[in-house]
């Protein structure tokens, strides 16, 4: 078990340096694993440096996916990436924006908290920030915090993140905060050598700024040699122990691994003095590994959506197919397909090699002809479907106009003047004209219909799951959709909110109000991903036999 001697957290910090999209998150989420597998209590969060105040008003072609917290907090993807590794759920306080640090100042001063002062980035913001970042460390739950600050060293925009870590290293003990950086080791196919100058450079920066380094993850495509790593060391005055190789890997799931193998989490506790008695037990992850790797089957699963060019708009999808195809032993090829492309004369073409099709979630009305298009085709020829937030919502407008005859069915978010508002406003999304923050958002109960199928998959009555949207089925039509059968399987029990509808005589009809891929971790694939594999499998091997 871990060492209880300490009484508050320790904080480690993970900072970046010569390029972006290093991944910063993987590497705090596989040292968070590795601790965690050790037996210590760890949470990670993100300091963000954009003035936005949080990313849900964020395109997802500027920034991916807006993952969603259980606590209703729109934040960065890479806290899916923590879940999805520590298996815990995060919060609001785990993605912290500049413009939040900001937000609350400007409104501290406004209410005459400084009065007679003069605010400031030094000392207003960065005790605003210390009181965020060592805000989760006070509660007593954790024994290690880990802090990745975005952006790299040397932005403008993240000086005061930095300048904030340098005083709260300067103002605890030595072995109470770590900073862990990684930098990027490049090799120069024509001089056929890996580069150290960036990350001596990067490293400089970080001393300017007035801090050190205890550990250097360096990302390279070649194994760094003895003599590298020596001269790392040498150069960037850290321990050569300290310095830690992190290849490039065939699936960021084996980046924990890869981290145990370096002693990443040993160097980590040995320099903040904690003591494990245990080494890291990472069973479970290797049998998933070991699925993900060998599978026995491969199925491919058509993804509708708008912002298929940027795939990080749908990293959670993406993510919880890979659990679900594990625990199935299948792998799933995702076959990307542009909302906008679909027409009912190539819909056929596109789709009949498909086991499944997944409508995305979305906002607007690009693309929505479409997605209806694509409904339609799997509706009617039997081919798994799952529909997610817009996708659900698009399932009941295909329904409408193409089983009911209600030709003119629509959401009112792309048509307020329907005559038939299947999909409505909220009744509390009315009056509401503020953007940021102010959706249906976060954890709801659902209480699930006996006999449905997804009563059937999820093996309970009551689950909770997680939203993001201002639209909702309209129960004025629910009675005559349930007759033709398309069948309301969940409800919220405190609004009757439909939150599932289901198909009649169809093998896997679903569409959800709820962002299932938002609960799926690796130790805990999500129920509805696992069973539409299933069911996706079990279609393609109909079709194989036929
Ligand atoms: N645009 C839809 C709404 O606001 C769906 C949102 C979503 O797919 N997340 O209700």
């Amino acid at each position: 078990m871990a060492s209880k001697k300490q009484k508050t957290a320790k904080y480690i910090f993970v900072t970046g340096g010569v390029t972006s999209s290093l991944g910063k998150g993987i590497i705090a989420s596989s040292l968070a694993k590795l601790l965690q597998s050790r037996g210590f209590s760890v949470t990670i969060q993100k300091f963000d440096p954009y003035i936005n105040v949080d990313p849900g008003t964020l395109n997802p072609y500027e920034h991916g996916e807006c993952y969603v917290t259980d606590d209703g907090a729109e934040t960065d993807l890479d806290l899916g990436h923590y879940e999805r590794f520590l298996n815990v759920s995060t919060s609001q306080a785990n993605n912290v924006t500049t413009g939040r640090i900001y937000y609350n100042v400007i409104t501290k001063e406004r209410e005459g908290a400084y009065l007679g002062k003069t605010v400031q980035v030094v000392p207003h913001i960065t005790d605003e920030i210390k009181r965020n970042m060592l805000l989760l460390g006070k509660t007593g739950e954790y024994d290690i915090v880990i802090t990745e600050i975005g952006g790299c060293i040397g932005d403008i925009e993240s000086l005061p993140f930095i300048e904030t870590v340098r005083q709260i290293k300067f103002e605890m003990e030595k072995q109470d905060t770590l900073i862990v950086h990684l930098t990027l080791i490049p090799y120069l196919t024509s001089a056929g050598e890996l580069k150290t100058k960036p990350t001596q450079h990067s490293v400089k920066l970080m001393n300017e700024a007035g801090l050190q380094p205890d550990i250097l993850v360096c990302r390279t495509e070649h194994h760094l040699p003895h003599e590298l790593r020596n001269k790392i060391a040498r150069f960037c005055n850290v321990q050569e122990s300290s310095v830690i190789e992190a290849m490039d890997a065939p699936t960021i799931y084996d980046v924990p691994m890869l981290m145990r193998q370096e002693r990443l989490d040993q160097r980590a506790l040995y320099m903040l003095d904690l003591y494990s008695e245990k080494d890291a037990d990472l069973k479970d992850w290797e049998t998933f590994l070991s699925r993900l790797k060998y599978p026995k089957h491969t199925i491919r699963i058509g993804l509708v959506g708008k912002y298929v060019e940027l795939r990080d708009a749908y990293k959670s999808i993406i993510e919880s197919f890979i659990h679900a195809g594990a625990m199935n032993e299948t792998k799933v090829v995702i076959e990307w397909i542009h909302s906008e492309s679909l027409k009912t004369d190539n819909v056929e073409q596109l789709f009949s090699d498909l086991d499944g099709v997944l409508v995305a979630p979305g906002f607007g009305e690009r693309g929505i002809d479409g997605k209806i298009e694509a409904i339609r085709y799997v509706r009617e020829n039997g081919i798994p479907f799952f529909g997610i937030c817009l996708g659900m919502q698009m399932a009941v407008i295909e329904f409408a106009r193409n089983v009911l005859g209600l030709t003119e069915a629509h959401s009112m978010e792309m048509n307020d003047k329907t005559p038939d508002p299947v999909i409505s406003l909220m009744d509390d999304q009315k009056n509401v004209t503020n953007k940021g923050g102010t959706m249906r958002l976060g954890a709801f109960n659902c209480k699930l219909k006996k006999g449905s199928l997804a009563f059937g998959i999820y093996g309970k009555q009551h689950i909770s799951e997680r939203h993001r949207h201002r639209y909702e089925f309209n129960n004025t039509y629910l009675d005559l959709f349930e007759k033709a059968g398309m069948k309301a399987a969940g409800l919220n029990p405190d609004n009757h909110l439909v939150e599932i509808v289901e198909l009649e005589n169809h093998p896997f009809f679903i569409g959800v109000q709820f962002h299932p891929e938002l609960k799926s971790t690796v130790l805990n694939p999500h129920p509805l991903f696992v069973s539409f594999v299933k069911y996706a499998l079990e279609h393609h091997l109909r079709r194989q036999a036929r």
